[in-house]
Protein backbone atom coordinates (compact mmCIF):
# COMPACT_ATOMS: atom_id res chain seq x y z
CA UNK A 1 0.00 0.00 0.00
CA UNK A 2 1.02 3.70 -0.92
CA UNK A 3 0.24 6.20 1.50
CA UNK A 4 0.74 10.00 1.07
CA UNK A 5 1.15 11.52 3.96
CA UNK A 6 0.73 15.97 4.01
CA UNK A 7 -0.22 17.84 6.61
CA UNK A 8 -0.38 21.63 7.75
CA UNK A 9 2.01 22.51 10.03
CA UNK A 10 5.39 22.52 7.89
CA UNK A 11 7.17 19.10 6.91
CA UNK A 12 9.39 19.33 10.54
CA UNK A 13 6.40 19.30 12.94
CA UNK A 14 6.34 16.69 15.88
CA UNK A 15 2.60 15.25 14.14
CA UNK A 16 3.73 14.65 11.06
CA UNK A 17 6.73 12.87 12.35
CA UNK A 18 4.57 10.94 14.49
CA UNK A 19 2.42 10.10 11.77
CA UNK A 20 4.83 8.55 9.74
CA UNK A 21 6.41 6.67 12.54
CA UNK A 22 2.86 5.25 13.06
CA UNK A 23 2.26 4.67 9.16
CA UNK A 24 5.42 3.09 8.17
CA UNK A 25 4.74 -0.28 9.07
CA UNK A 26 1.78 -0.53 6.69
CA UNK A 27 3.10 0.19 3.33
CA UNK A 28 5.12 2.69 1.52
CA UNK A 29 5.35 6.30 3.05
CA UNK A 30 6.04 9.31 1.21
CA UNK A 31 5.69 12.90 2.85
CA UNK A 32 4.99 16.13 0.82
CA UNK A 33 4.37 18.90 3.34
CA UNK A 34 4.64 22.63 3.39
CA UNK A 35 8.23 23.72 3.86
CA UNK A 36 6.51 26.43 7.29
CA UNK A 37 3.13 25.97 8.97
CA UNK A 38 0.14 26.95 6.81
CA UNK A 39 -2.52 26.39 8.99
CA UNK A 40 -6.05 28.13 8.30
CA UNK A 41 -4.74 27.85 4.31
CA UNK A 42 -7.90 26.22 3.73
CA UNK A 43 -8.14 24.95 -0.22
CA UNK A 44 -6.11 27.47 -1.33
CA UNK A 45 -4.05 26.82 -4.52
CA UNK A 46 -0.76 28.67 -5.46
CA UNK A 47 -1.22 30.46 -8.89
CA UNK A 48 0.91 33.31 -8.59
CA UNK A 49 4.13 31.82 -8.53
CA UNK A 50 6.05 28.82 -9.63
CA UNK A 51 6.58 26.15 -6.54
CA UNK A 52 9.57 24.31 -5.60
CA UNK A 53 10.02 20.83 -4.10
CA UNK A 54 12.95 19.87 -2.22
CA UNK A 55 14.00 17.05 -0.57
CA UNK A 56 14.71 17.69 3.28
CA UNK A 57 17.43 15.42 5.07
CA UNK A 58 15.36 12.68 6.53
CA UNK A 59 13.77 12.26 3.19
CA UNK A 60 10.60 14.16 3.71
CA UNK A 61 9.22 16.29 0.01
CA UNK A 62 8.65 20.10 0.83
CA UNK A 63 7.02 22.64 -0.84
CA UNK A 64 7.08 26.24 -0.72
CA UNK A 65 2.99 25.78 -0.94
CA UNK A 66 -0.26 25.25 0.64
CA UNK A 67 -1.52 21.87 1.67
CA UNK A 68 -3.57 21.43 -1.52
CA UNK A 69 -0.56 22.44 -3.18
CA UNK A 70 1.47 19.58 -2.23
CA UNK A 71 -1.51 17.11 -2.89
CA UNK A 72 -2.25 18.58 -6.02
CA UNK A 73 1.19 18.69 -6.93
CA UNK A 74 2.28 15.27 -5.49
CA UNK A 75 -0.58 13.25 -7.39
CA UNK A 76 -0.85 15.25 -10.52
CA UNK A 77 2.85 14.64 -11.47
CA UNK A 78 5.43 14.77 -8.94
CA UNK A 79 4.85 10.76 -7.75
CA UNK A 80 5.14 8.01 -10.45
CA UNK A 81 2.71 6.27 -8.95
CA UNK A 82 -1.09 7.08 -7.61
CA UNK A 83 -1.71 6.74 -3.94
CA UNK A 84 -3.88 4.37 -2.73
CA UNK A 85 -4.30 6.47 0.35
CA UNK A 86 -3.89 10.29 1.29
CA UNK A 87 -3.40 10.68 5.13
CA UNK A 88 -3.02 14.36 6.57
CA UNK A 89 -1.69 15.25 10.06
CA UNK A 90 -1.58 14.75 12.78
CA UNK A 91 -2.59 18.82 13.17
CA UNK A 92 -1.16 20.45 16.37
CA UNK A 93 -4.75 21.46 17.19
CA UNK A 94 -8.69 20.76 16.73
CA UNK A 95 -10.11 20.75 14.06
CA UNK A 96 -14.04 19.98 14.85
CA UNK A 97 -17.32 22.24 13.53
CA UNK A 98 -16.77 25.33 11.70
CA UNK A 99 -12.83 24.69 11.78
CA UNK A 100 -13.28 22.22 9.13
CA UNK A 101 -13.83 24.98 6.43
CA UNK A 102 -10.32 27.37 7.29
CA UNK A 103 -8.79 23.45 7.73
CA UNK A 104 -5.03 23.24 5.90
CA UNK A 105 -5.14 19.73 7.60
CA UNK A 106 -8.83 18.87 6.41
CA UNK A 107 -8.19 20.69 2.90
CA UNK A 108 -4.90 18.42 2.41
CA UNK A 109 -7.30 15.07 3.03
CA UNK A 110 -9.48 17.00 0.55
CA UNK A 111 -7.37 17.27 -1.80
CA UNK A 112 -6.78 13.54 -2.38
CA UNK A 113 -10.62 12.76 -2.25
CA UNK A 114 -11.44 15.58 -4.67
CA UNK A 115 -8.47 13.24 -6.92
CA UNK A 116 -10.20 10.16 -6.01
CA UNK A 117 -8.45 9.05 -3.42
CA UNK A 118 -9.26 7.83 0.06
CA UNK A 119 -8.56 10.34 2.75
CA UNK A 120 -8.18 10.94 6.29
CA UNK A 121 -7.35 14.35 7.91
CA UNK A 122 -6.03 13.28 11.85
CA UNK A 123 -6.11 16.10 14.36
CA UNK A 124 -5.32 15.94 17.84
CA UNK A 125 -7.90 17.88 19.82
CA UNK A 126 -5.80 19.35 23.07
CA UNK A 127 -7.52 21.47 25.93
CA UNK A 128 -11.49 21.80 26.33
CA UNK A 129 -12.35 22.40 22.90
CA UNK A 130 -9.11 22.37 20.92
CA UNK A 131 -8.10 25.55 22.08
CA UNK A 132 -5.07 26.50 22.71
CA UNK A 133 -3.78 27.98 26.79
CA UNK A 134 -0.12 29.33 27.29
CA UNK A 135 -0.11 26.21 29.83
CA UNK A 136 -1.33 23.55 27.01
CA UNK A 137 1.11 25.06 24.66
CA UNK A 138 3.94 24.50 26.98
CA UNK A 139 3.09 20.59 27.93
CA UNK A 140 3.85 17.66 25.89
CA UNK A 141 0.97 16.51 23.77
CA UNK A 142 -0.20 13.04 22.87
CA UNK A 143 0.58 12.84 19.12
CA UNK A 144 1.61 9.46 19.05
CA UNK A 145 -1.96 8.42 20.33
CA UNK A 146 -3.62 10.21 17.29
CA UNK A 147 -0.76 8.52 15.06
CA UNK A 148 -1.48 5.36 16.41
CA UNK A 149 -5.55 5.80 15.85
CA UNK A 150 -4.23 6.94 11.93
CA UNK A 151 -2.74 3.66 11.20
CA UNK A 152 -5.86 1.46 12.76
CA UNK A 153 -7.55 3.44 10.63
CA UNK A 154 -5.69 2.27 7.72
CA UNK A 155 -5.09 -1.53 9.17
CA UNK A 156 -8.46 -1.21 9.46
CA UNK A 157 -9.09 -0.21 5.52
CA UNK A 158 -6.30 -2.73 4.36
CA UNK A 159 -8.80 -5.70 5.75
CA UNK A 160 -12.00 -3.82 4.84
CA UNK A 161 -12.15 -0.67 2.21
CA UNK A 162 -14.77 1.53 3.38
CA UNK A 163 -17.36 1.87 0.11
CA UNK A 164 -17.22 4.91 -1.59
CA UNK A 165 -15.16 8.09 -1.96
CA UNK A 166 -13.74 8.63 1.44
CA UNK A 167 -13.07 11.88 3.21
CA UNK A 168 -12.80 11.33 6.88
CA UNK A 169 -12.42 14.30 9.77
CA UNK A 170 -10.74 12.19 12.37
CA UNK A 171 -10.12 14.22 16.02
CA UNK A 172 -8.35 12.58 18.56
CA UNK A 173 -8.44 13.49 22.35
CA UNK A 174 -4.99 14.00 23.81
CA UNK A 175 -4.96 11.61 26.18
CA UNK A 176 -2.78 7.99 26.46
CA UNK A 177 -4.01 5.32 23.47
CA UNK A 178 -5.47 3.38 26.24
CA UNK A 179 -7.42 6.15 27.86
CA UNK A 180 -9.37 6.70 24.71
CA UNK A 181 -13.26 5.53 25.04
CA UNK A 182 -13.45 4.04 21.31
CA UNK A 183 -14.45 4.99 17.98
CA UNK A 184 -17.76 7.05 17.12
CA UNK A 185 -18.74 8.76 14.04
CA UNK A 186 -20.41 11.86 14.47
CA UNK A 187 -22.09 15.42 12.83
CA UNK A 188 -19.88 18.49 12.77
CA UNK A 189 -20.99 20.89 15.44
CA UNK A 190 -20.54 24.21 15.03
CA UNK A 191 -18.83 27.64 16.91
CA UNK A 192 -20.18 30.72 17.63
CA UNK A 193 -18.59 33.51 15.74
CA UNK A 194 -14.83 34.25 15.72
CA UNK A 195 -13.53 36.27 18.45
CA UNK A 196 -12.98 40.34 17.63
CA UNK A 197 -9.70 41.40 15.80
CA UNK A 198 -6.48 41.85 17.87
CA UNK A 199 -5.33 45.07 17.19
CA UNK A 200 -1.03 45.90 18.17
CA UNK A 201 1.21 48.09 17.08
CA UNK A 202 4.77 46.96 15.30
CA UNK A 203 7.91 48.70 15.64
CA UNK A 204 7.28 51.32 13.42
CA UNK A 205 4.22 52.34 15.24
CA UNK A 206 2.00 51.46 12.94
CA UNK A 207 -1.31 49.64 13.54
CA UNK A 208 -1.30 45.76 13.05
CA UNK A 209 -4.13 43.51 13.40
CA UNK A 210 -4.61 39.40 13.98
CA UNK A 211 -7.09 37.12 13.37
CA UNK A 212 -8.79 36.46 16.62
CA UNK A 213 -9.55 32.83 17.79
CA UNK A 214 -11.84 31.05 16.51
CA UNK A 215 -15.23 30.96 18.70
CA UNK A 216 -16.56 29.11 21.50
CA UNK A 217 -18.71 25.96 20.73
CA UNK A 218 -22.44 27.05 19.77
CA UNK A 219 -23.55 23.42 19.03
CA UNK A 220 -21.84 20.51 20.98
CA UNK A 221 -24.73 18.54 21.60
CA UNK A 222 -24.93 14.98 21.70
CA UNK A 223 -23.81 13.45 18.22
CA UNK A 224 -21.28 16.21 17.59
CA UNK A 225 -17.43 15.98 17.32
CA UNK A 226 -17.08 18.21 19.90
CA UNK A 227 -19.24 16.36 22.56
CA UNK A 228 -17.18 12.81 21.53
CA UNK A 229 -14.20 14.49 22.24
CA UNK A 230 -14.94 16.32 24.96
CA UNK A 231 -16.09 12.78 26.44
CA UNK A 232 -12.73 10.97 25.35
CA UNK A 233 -14.07 9.35 22.32
CA UNK A 234 -12.17 9.37 18.83
CA UNK A 235 -14.71 11.26 16.44
CA UNK A 236 -15.02 10.27 12.74
CA UNK A 237 -16.68 12.30 10.84
CA UNK A 238 -17.71 11.96 6.94
CA UNK A 239 -17.32 15.21 5.06
CA UNK A 240 -18.70 15.83 1.49
CA UNK A 241 -17.49 18.69 -0.77
CA UNK A 242 -21.14 19.57 -2.08
CA UNK A 243 -22.24 22.87 -0.63
CA UNK A 244 -25.39 23.47 -2.63
CA UNK A 245 -27.90 24.40 -0.14
CA UNK A 246 -31.04 21.87 -1.07
CA UNK A 247 -33.54 22.84 1.37
CA UNK A 248 -33.03 26.46 0.02
CA UNK A 249 -33.48 25.92 -4.16
CA UNK A 250 -37.16 26.05 -3.89
CA UNK A 251 -37.44 28.86 -1.93
CA UNK A 252 -34.53 30.78 -4.09
CA UNK A 253 -36.39 29.73 -7.10
CA UNK A 254 -40.05 31.82 -6.01
CA UNK A 255 -37.72 34.65 -4.63
CA UNK A 256 -36.25 35.20 -8.36
CA UNK A 257 -39.38 34.52 -10.03
CA UNK A 258 -42.36 36.44 -8.04
MN1 LIG B 1 -2.20 23.13 11.73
Amino acid sequence: MRILVSNDDGYFSEGLAALVDALTPLGEVTVVAPDMERSGASNSLTLDRPLTMRRAPNGFYRINGTPTDCVHMAVTGLLKWQPDMVVSGVNHGANMGDDTLYSGTVAAATEGYLLGIPSLAISLAYGAEGGASERERSQSLYFSTAARVAADLVKRWQHRPFVGPSLINVNVPDRPYEALGGLKVTRLGRRHKAEPVIQATNPRGETVYWVGPAGPVADAGEGTDFHAVAAGWVSLTPLQVDLTHYPQMDALNSWVSS
